[in-house]
């Protein structure tokens, strides 16, 4: 007999809810969690300026219609400390704690055929086993730093914001080099300039980013949305991006040129990258409509950037917009008029070597006190392929994975028996609102166990058809967007060697919120239960 019934790897919002969903069915259950707190990406990302680009009245649970109302958050988009404060108080609310078990790291898993479950190894020497296992461990969470030759020879201090020391790091009077320009250099970039005597932003590939318009939350605005918090989730689940989002409806290639220059503007100002983005039907997907978005923002830049020569060299180019994520920031671009900022083109000069001093490029040699890497992540798959995960005959998660991720329904790896990934690859996941997806996979995976567990069947399985017809859906509804032409993290683009391979679905929340609960409708069609 197995010790658990669900052992669950990692407490961020996915493997706290977890614990909570299977508890509340009568399951036991663990999460194991290598941070000394929960909150996974947002324990770890505690960067300055960190911040969710996604409302705080999206990004919070719906399970529970009065911690709905009882939590207040402070601003429309929430800081990192405020979601860590969020989560540790769902924890406590719901009696959490004893079923997570912090500062232990899952290094490996294996699937025992005889027994019907999961043997669990953690690098405190222990080991467990579970009938299910269920991986929390998220999309953005394996951070990757370049192999710069000479980094270890850097006698300043040297940092990645998703390692960020935890009682900060004080940049005052320093010179300080940030590589890269993603939604995390763009927000740690401001907070740097304001204090460091200078700061060098290293830039690869620039940038589109919206406006948040951050603002504090007004009580009377929060009480009247309260007031109707129900249906406005009902309304999110049904959606596109987990976020009900009011679009015009219609292409912009069908629009006069001052009118949608008009629409812009007004989604501009009011901020946010998804009603932006969302404003017409076409912009994902045709190249000309795209552009004419992408215009708008750059002029955007130059209207801003007060050196004409250093806004031409921010101007974003090398992607349609949006088929990387959209940037937001306030403060982002006015930055780069401040005397103590210089923009560093490392796309045509690019890092050539880091010294004791400083860092060199092809063309310069820049003087440094600390380097702050906002890389990014091996994302998606990385976390998970970093464990030693064997499933059916002892084959090797990251062997199955070699050419790609892949899973039947974003959920399930096909030759893994009762694992379940939670926002894996081939589900909405990172293009949606993460919180309601994690809600939607975490539920749907809790009535599958409960269902396998009642009817008396010890395992669940994909079967690899099923695993094959709907990865190839995901690719096929990939290529008929502007996507796949951008090289993002969503097709592994980022990191040297990895297969190019678009796993988010794009078919959206609702639709793939109905095709789950379809499959689970039909008897779990696609899964054999043995
Ligand atoms: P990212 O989007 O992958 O950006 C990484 C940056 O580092 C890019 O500018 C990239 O340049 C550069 N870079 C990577 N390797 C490099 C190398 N070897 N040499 C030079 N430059 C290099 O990573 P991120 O900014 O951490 O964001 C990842 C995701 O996390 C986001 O897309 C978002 O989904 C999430 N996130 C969200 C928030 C929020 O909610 N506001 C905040 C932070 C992160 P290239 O573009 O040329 O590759």
């Amino acid at each position: 007999m197995a010790d658990l019934d669900v052992a669950v790897i990692g407490a961020g919002f996915a493997g706290v809810y977890a614990v909570h969903a299977f508890r509340s069915a009568g399951l036991t259950v663990r999460a194991f969690e290598a941070g000394s707190g929960i909150g996974g990406t947002w324990f770890w990302n505690c960067y300055p300026g960190a911040r969710c680009d996604v409302e705080s009245k999206d990004y919070s649970y719906s399970f529970s219609p009065e911690l709905e109302q009882d939590w207040s958050w402070s601003e429309r988009y929430p800081a990192q400390p405020e979601v860590l404060r969020y989560l540790n108080h769902v924890a406590g609310r719901f009696g959490l704690w004893p079923d997570i078990q912090l500062d232990t790291r899952v290094t490996a898993a294996a699937w025992d055929a005889r027994r019907s479950q999961w043997s669990v190894t953690t690098d405190d020497g222990q080991q467990r086993t579970a009938r299910f296992l269920i991986s929390a461990v998220g999309c953005l969470s394996a951070y990757q730093v370049p192999s710069l030759p000479g980094l270890e020879t850097f006698a300043g201090r040297w940092y990645h914001t998703s390692r960020w020391p935890r009682d900060g790091v004080d940049f005052t009077g320093q010179r300080v080099g940030v590589i890269g320009t993603g939604s995390t250099g763009i927000q740690i970039a401001p907070e740097i300039a304001a204090v460091a005597e200078h700061l060098y932003v290293f830039q690869r590939t620039a940038n589109f980013a919206v406006p948040n318009r951050n603002a504090p939350l007004d009580p009377d605005w929060e009480r009247a949305f309260k007031a109707d918090y129900r249906s406005y989730r009902k309304q999110a689940q049904e959606s596109f991006l987990g976020v009900p989002i009011t679009g015009t409806g219609r292409p912009a290639l069908a629009e006069p040129p001052a009118e949608i220059q008009r629409t812009l503007m007004e989604r501009w100002q009011a901020g946010g990258g998804m009603p932006f983005l969302g404003a017409y039907t076409d912009v994902l997907v045709d190249r000309a409509a795209n552009e004419i978005v992408a215009e708008f923002m750059r002029d955007r830049i130059r209207e801003t950037v007060t050196d004409p020569a250093v806004a031409g060299q921010l101007l974003p180019r090398a992607y349609p917009v949006g088929a990387k994520r959209l940037c937001q920031s306030d403060d982002y671009f006015a930055m780069f008029n401040r005397p103590n900022v210089t923009l560093a083109d490392i796309r045509s000069a690019p890092v050539t070597a880091v010294s004791a001093r400083g860092l060199h490029t092809a063309e310069s040699y820049y003087e440094l006190d600390a380097l702050v890497f906002a890389t990014g992540f091996d994302a998606i798959s990385g976390a998970l392929n970093r464990i030693d995960i064997r499933g059916a005959g002892g084959a090797a998660l990251s062997d199955a994975w070699a050419a790609g991720p892949r899973t039947y329904l974003g959920v399930v790896p096909a030759g893994f028996p009762n694992l379940f990934v939670v926002t894996g690859p081939g589900s909405p996941s990172v293009f949606s609102n993460m919180v309601l997806s994690i809600e939607q996979h975490v539920e749907w995976i809790r009535d599958c166990v409960l269902h396998a567990v009642g009817r008396g069947h010890a395992t669940v399985e994909a079967k690899p058809s099923a695993e094959d017809a709907w990865m190839a859906h995901v690719t096929e509804v990939a290529y008929a967007t502007l996507f796949p032409l951008a090289d993002s993290w969503y097709v592994g683009a980022n990191i040297p060697g990895k297969p190019r391979v678009f796993t988010p679905y794009l078919g959206g929340v609702g639709p793939y919120r109905a095709r789950c609960d379809a499959v689970a409708a039909a008897g779990y069609e696609g899964f054999v239960l043995g």
